[in-house]
């Protein structure tokens, strides 16, 4: 899930400083798990802005708004209301910032589209008064086969691959002794399921050019029937 947090209010209100109607776009997706931008969260943000002298032109919350498909589908039969709108907030991770953006231009509206919420990464919850810790950095090349489940390249402070670093104590990272060293917890993993031997291979660097930007994917067969 890609967690998001509520941007302050205030800050909102700065980015939508001298637009007078707003169009609010939600994400039923990750962002209404992560309470943030369900329909809930759209209906109060539509009516924190009624109170704080905006008009509210359109309150839509698509069910994927990272998705074209999805936001496309939610936005297009709206595009009388979107064109009365001076500016469009959307509570949804960057990528839904981004896609809502990208479908309303091709809608031929042009207006700016803001975002009400900061994203912070693939997170495993995000519950008040919950830790919630990161799970996977995307990196294209998935190494999960070989550590047990757990990821290294997140979890482990250094990100090594080969790890543990040396430093660790009590099952600790000497990066930040409140966390788990993540080799610690691979090697339990592994011994745990009798597959320590495993461990002793030497792990390649990875393909940095996997990850480098603007990533890009294009699918010409499916790996799975
Ligand atoms: S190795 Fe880690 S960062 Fe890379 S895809 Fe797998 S879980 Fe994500
Ligand atoms: S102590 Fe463990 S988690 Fe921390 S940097 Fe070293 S190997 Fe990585």
């Amino acid at each position: 899930m890609i967690g998001t947090i509520p941007k302050p209010f205030e800050e909102i209100m700065a980015a939508v400083d001298g637009y007078d109607a707003l169009a609010v776009v939600g994400c039923d997706g990750c962002a209404k798990v992560c309470n943030t931008g369900g329909s809930d969260q759209v209906a109060e943000l539509a009516e924190k802005f009624k109170e704080n002298g905006k008009t509210v032109a359109l309150a839509v919350t698509p069910e994927r708004t990272c998705y074209v498909g999805k936001t496309e589908t939610v936005l297009k039969p709206h595009a009388d209301d979107l064109k009365k709108a001076d500016a469009v907030v959307v509570l949804g991770c960057g990528g839904a910032v981004q896609i809502a953006r990208q479908v309303i231009e091709s809608m031929d509206i042009t207006v700016p589209v803001k975002t009400g919420l900061d994203s912070v990464g693939h997170m495993d919850t995000l519950v008040m008064g919950e830790l919630a810790l990161e799970q996977c950095q995307e990196c294209g090349e998935c190494i999960l086969n070989e550590t047990g489940g757990i990821c290294p390249v997140t979890k482990c402070a250094k990100g090594l691959l080969n790890g543990p670093c040396g430093g660790a104590e009590n099952g600790k990272c000497e990066v930040d002794p409140e966390r788990d060293c993540a080799w610690v917890l691979i090697y339990e993993r592994m011994a745990a399921l009798g597959e320590l031997d495993k461990l002793r291979r030497f792990m390649a660097p990875k393909d940095y050019s996997k990850i480098s930007k603007h990533r890009k994917l294009y699918i010409s067969e499916r790996r799975v029937a």
